[in-house]
């Protein structure tokens, strides 16, 4: 019999997780062939969360929960899932607010077992019923990263995934401080298939991303996986060269046939703006990628555990 493991992050879920829990008990019942574990991740809720988890654990071995200290974000949660995922042969990635339809499970299985493939990813064919300016940032979002790094993020993308051991192994090897789950999967290759659904909206309570946590995020992304940014600052450098070359010539030329009358200080001003603006964009692009590197070198722990079913 194969075995699957749930790695279900949560953050204040106490309304969804219960619609979560019903509805995949429908799915392991159908799917009789396969044993399951469900990994529930609290990472630092404040509300009954942890609670609910405590009394499933109880009432249903199959759930296990792993609790944090405070709230470490998404990615810190799957990291701590998949840390703590024993033995079996499959691994699944999947969101408590349905908006990842648990019915898409047994065919993700089916794909992994009958046709040699060692990942399933589901991706959104529309964004239906998001706010328009948030489908329009991650529309260029994408555009941005798929452009200047040398991995693939597939639009409409979700993290949720169903894949091998050897996917597993290789994710938790990279046990960066700087965590971008959708990059690192297109980072350690393997085979990948992708089913495409129509966008669900939540089951229940609210989206736990801002548009300033998801630029955030964003960000995240592509530093983590390009370095294209760090060469603006030379290229623009190289380009003021040359223009301020032209910009000399022509004004020693003027000079020597029309003499030197004092203007054009307004120009002079436009210009020491500009030029400061792009020198302190440099600077700051710069300044990111070292936040990272520094973040990195202290190797603080990426998540830290208060409380797990394994203890009890
Ligand atoms: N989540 C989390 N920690 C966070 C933010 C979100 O564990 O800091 C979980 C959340 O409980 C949910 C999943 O990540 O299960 C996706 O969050 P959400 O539905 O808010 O994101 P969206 O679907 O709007 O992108
Ligand atoms: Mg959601």
């Amino acid at each position: 019999m194969k075995k699957i493991s749930v790695i279900i992050p949560c953050w204040n879920e106490e309304e969804a997780l219960p619609i979560y829990y019903n509805k995949m008990c429908e799915m392991m019942e159908q799917m009789t062939e396969v044993k399951f574990e469900l990994l529930f991740v609290d990472d630092g809720s404040t509300d009954d969360t942890l609670i609910f988890l405590r009394g499933l654990n109880k009432k249903d071995p199959r759930c296990r929960f792993f609790s944090f200290s405070r709230n470490f974000g998404k990615e810190a949660a799957i990291y701590a899932g998949l840390k703590n995922v024993q033995g079996g042969d499959f691994v699944a990635i999947m969101d408590v607010d349905m908006q990842d339809p648990p019915e898409l499970l047994p065919e993700m299985y089916y794909i992994l077992q009958s046709e040699g493939y060692d990942c399933v990813g589901a991706k959104r064919s529309n964004r239906v019923g998001e706010p328009r300016i948030r489908s329009y940032l991650s529309e260029k979002f994408y555009k941005v990263i798929n452009r200047i790094s040398k991995i693939e993020i597939v639009r409409g993308a979700r993290d949720y995934r169903v894949f091998n051991m050897k996917v597993m192994n290789a994710v938790i090897e990279m046990g960066e401080y700087n965590r971008f789950s959708k990059g690192l999967f297109e980072w350690v290759g393997f085979r990948t298939k992708w089913l495409e659904y129509d966008n669900v909206e939540r089951s229940a309570g609210d989206t736990k991303w801002t548009i300033w946590k998801l630029f955030l995020y964003s960000l995240e992304g592509i530093t983590s996986f390009s370095a294209v940014p760090l060469s603006f600052a030379a290229v623009t450098g190289l380009l003021f060269c040359v223009v301020s070359f032209f910009m000399v010539l022509f004004i020693v030329v003027r000079t020597l046939i029309w003499g030197d009358p004092v203007s054009g200080w307004p120009s002079l001003v436009c210009i020491i703006f500009l030029v400061g603006g792009i020198q302190l964009f440099c600077t700051g692009i710069l300044g990111h990628y070292l936040s990272k590197i520094y973040m990195e070198t202290k190797h603080r722990p990426i998540f830290i555990m208060k409380e797990s079913s394994d203890e009890l």
